[in-house]
């Protein structure tokens, strides 16, 4: 049974939805996940009161959870469809990850992939307890993408990097579309194309402020 604390939660999960379908003219489909998804459980226990205001909270190991309109935002930009498999580089706590499976659907998969072992294993037990059983969770330097899996309708990256790793482009499917922030101090968020003949078109959609990509392909840190 749900308590009073879960109530209060969905209670105030509802309201930042609402808000952010006004701010941000959100579709349904990613307001339905982004209410599905009890983002309060994803955070460190002493950051949970702050689960629902929209900005990013740390997670361990100095990195962060983002903030959920940049979670919106980037799933209408994916413009991701029921049935799509998808490759989230940077899996952090699972939350991201969970709002594209809820998009996606049963028949559809999620590969997460995360350098940090600690952060993995604590996403890979809470979206098991949630039931996720449409995401992978895979701890590993997804600056060179998840080969195992390839190739993918969607790849997004959720840290910035220095360029557009070679490998994550060959892991597109011709026809997919790729997001990725790309920049040190300054960040852009690009929208990547594989057209159907295999070329690639680049748009650059705005500013935006992400932890480092660290890995073979990402800033050597
Ligand atoms: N999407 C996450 C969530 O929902 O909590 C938040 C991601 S956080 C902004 C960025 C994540 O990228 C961090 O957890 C960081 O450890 C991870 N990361 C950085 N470089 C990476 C790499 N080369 N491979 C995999 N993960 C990486």
């Amino acid at each position: 049974m749900e308590g009073v604390e879960d109530k209060l939660y969905d209670e105030k999960r509802r309201r930042m939805v609402e808000r952010l379908k006004d701010e941000l003219n959100l579709s349904d489909r990613v307001a339905q996940a982004l209410l599905k998804v009890p983002r309060h459980l994803f955070v460190p226990y002493q950051y949970r009161s702050e689960s629902y205001v929209d900005t990013p909270l740390p997670i361990g190991s100095g990195q962060t959870i983002s903030a959920p309109h940049m979670v919106a935002i980037m799933c209408e930009l994916l413009d991701l469809k029921p049935g799509e498999k998808v490759l989230e580089v940077g899996g952090g706590s699972g939350y991201h990850a969970a709002v594209v499976a809820e998009i996606v659907g049963k028949e559809g998969k999620v590969i997460a992939i995360e350098r940090y072992p600690e952060l993995a294993e604590r996403a890979k037990k809470l979206l098991e307890e949630l039931g996720y059983d449409n995401i992978e969770i895979v701890v590993g330097d997804g600056s060179k993408g998840y080969e195992k899996e390839a190739p993918y309708d969607k790849i997004y990256v959720t840290a910035a990097a220095p360029d557009i790793p070679e490998p994550l482009i060959e892991q597109l499917k011709p026809g997919g579309r790729m997001l990725i922030p790309v920049g040190d101090y300054v960040q852009y968020l690009y929208i990547v194309d594989k057209k159907p003949d295999g070329s690639i078109e680049k748009k650059r959609w705005g500013p935006v402020r992400f932890v480092p990509l660290v890995g073979e392909y990402g800033f050597r840190r």
